[in-house]
């Protein structure tokens, strides 16, 4: 029997008060019986609306109706079959804009809760202790993969499934990208990244740690004397992007992707840890995407008294995913909307102890579509903060380009593909935000994949 219930069965959650002073995960798993409830409410459309919004095509439906039935290993298999990272996507996709968007029962009601039924097979098929994929036999072939984030990552699961000998080759200590050293803890637990990746190396994949490509080693040294067919880059976009405004120097300042890294990868949060970090009464966090969100949340949790998010456009111009705002707004971050950065204001130790801002309104839309803010003469007032962390874009870092002869990238640094993610030159592919500048998880992936594909193909001609 169908259920008609116009609401998704609530995910429990922490409290907004208890949660906002630790790192532990917000948003916990269904239950079995909470899952069941929910996967009832999916009518297994046979046009399947859904599958259409996933950027990897997740046969939506099929995992679905599987957990009705109980059958919880069918359902991670039928998700697997073409997402290598469900745990991950069914906690940070943005579901909203992308399969939940599509769902039916979202004409009158609330869509499929299809990211928290993702996560609750994820979950499960790990808590279970499921066995780990066999070592597929090797082709004999060798790429090489730059980067550990979730465009290397898929990148490397097709190839290896496809038989390839597959080396990563990744700059941190650490595998992961984004999903270890930006994404929280509490969003994203890193023991459930770290086990995705087991299951990759399962597979046969090697992957090696603390290695910059273009310092270490090249590109054209990875084919000439490393005997690699083709070489993957998947190596993100790292380099923060910075206001330009006075001020932007002086201590207490920071960018969000290395306040994060300090406290994700270098668990700063951590009295086992001594990772320094700057621990503050009053932080502004400048931006208004889940970089910004998670560097704000982030800040509460250290013990900050007072976060603002300064965002110079209103709240439906906000990037950040809408679970994401809520979680935000509940811990307690006080949003300052249609407010820029004009100047960040020092002491006499040359320490933040105030941002200048200026209240804006908006105009007519700009290139991105979205309503062009315009400063508000004369309406300039101080915001007293002693940290400011800034969260407005980050692009591809230009070392592997720039070691790369007949690499092409645009005006941004981003590198130049065709539609099967073929580079200009000659057995290079590339994908995920070092392509397209900062996107998302499920992007990244789906271009990993789609790589891994015409990289199949040409070595194959070779
Ligand atoms: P990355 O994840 O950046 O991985 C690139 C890897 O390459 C890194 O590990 C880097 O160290 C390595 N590397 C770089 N240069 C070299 C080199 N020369 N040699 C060797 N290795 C190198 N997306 C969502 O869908 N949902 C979210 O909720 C979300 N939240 C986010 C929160 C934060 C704080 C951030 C920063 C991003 C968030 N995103 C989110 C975006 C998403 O994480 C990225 O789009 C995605 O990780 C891009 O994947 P990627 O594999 O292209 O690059
Ligand atoms: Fe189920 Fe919604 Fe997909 Fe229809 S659109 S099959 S109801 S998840």
């Amino acid at each position: 029997m169908p259920n008609m219930s116009l609401k998704k069965v609530p995910a429990p959650e922490q409290k907004p008060e208890v949660r906002n002073k630790n790192f532990e995960e917000v948003t916990l798993c269904y239950t079995y019986e909470m899952a069941v409830t929910e996967a009832a409410r999916c009518l297994n459309c046979k046009h399947r609306p859904c599958v259409g919004g996933c950027p990897v095509s997740v046969q939506i439906p099929d995992f679905i109706s599987l957990i009705s039935k109980g059958d919880l290993n069918g359902a991670f298999e039928a998700i697997t079959a073409t997402n290598s990272l469900p745990a991950v996507c069914g906690r940070v996709c943005p579901q909203e804009n992308q399969c939940e968007e599509k769902c039916v029962r979202g004409i009158k009601g609330e869509p499929v809760a299809i990211g928290r039924l993702e996560r609750f097979v994820a979950d499960t098929h790990r808590a279970l202790g499921a066995q780990r994929p066999n070592k597929i036999a090797t082709n004999g072939h060798k790429v090489a993969v730059i980067g550990s984030g979730p465009a290397g990552l898929s990148c490397a699961g097709e190839l290896a499934h496809a038989g390839y000998e597959v080396v990563i080759y990744e700059a941190f200590h650490r595998p992961g990208g984004v999903l270890m050293y930006g994404i929280p803890e509490f969003r994203l637990p890193k023991a459930v990244v770290l086990d995705e990746i087991e299951n990759l190396k399962a597979l046969g994949v090697k992957v090696e740690t603390n290695i910059v490509i273009g310092k270490l080693f090249t590109v054209n040294e990875l084919f000439d004397e490393m005997g690699f067919e083709a070489v993957f880059i998947g190596s993100g976009a790292g380099l923060p992007n910075f206001m330009n405004i006075p001020g932007e120097a002086l201590v207490g300042v920071s960018s969000s992707n290395e306040f994060l890294t300090r406290i994700n990868l270098m668990k700063a949060y951590d009295e086992n840890y001594d990772t320094p970090i700057r621990h503050s009464k009053n932080v502004a966090v400048v931006g208004g995407g889940n970089v910004a969100m998670d560097a704000a949340r982030s800040a509460k949790r250290l013990g900050a008294e007072n976060v603002f998010i300064v965002y110079r456009r209103s709240e439906s111009e906000m990037p950040a995913r809408t679970e994401e705002v809520h979680h935000a707004k509940e811990e307690g971050i006080d949003f300052r909307l249609l407010t820029a950065p004009v100047e960040i204001i020092g002491n006499e130790n040359s320490t933040v102890k105030s941002m200048k801002c200026i209240k804006m309104e908006l105009g007519e839309p700009d290139s991105s579509g979205r309503r062009r803010p315009i400063p508000i003469e004369g309406s300039e007032f101080e915001l007293e903060v002693d940290s400011v962390i800034i969260a407005i874009g980050t692009n591809p870092n230009p070392l592997i380009a720039g070691t790369t002869p007949g690499l092409k990238t645009n005006s941004r640094g981003c590198i130049a593909t065709d539609d099967n993610m073929k580079t200009t030159r000659e057995g290079v592919y590339a994908g995920g935000d070092a392509v397209t500048g900062a996107a998302t998880v499920i992007l990244a992936m789906g271009a990993g994949k789609q790589a891994a594909k015409a990289i199949d193909e040409y070595i194959k001609s070779l």
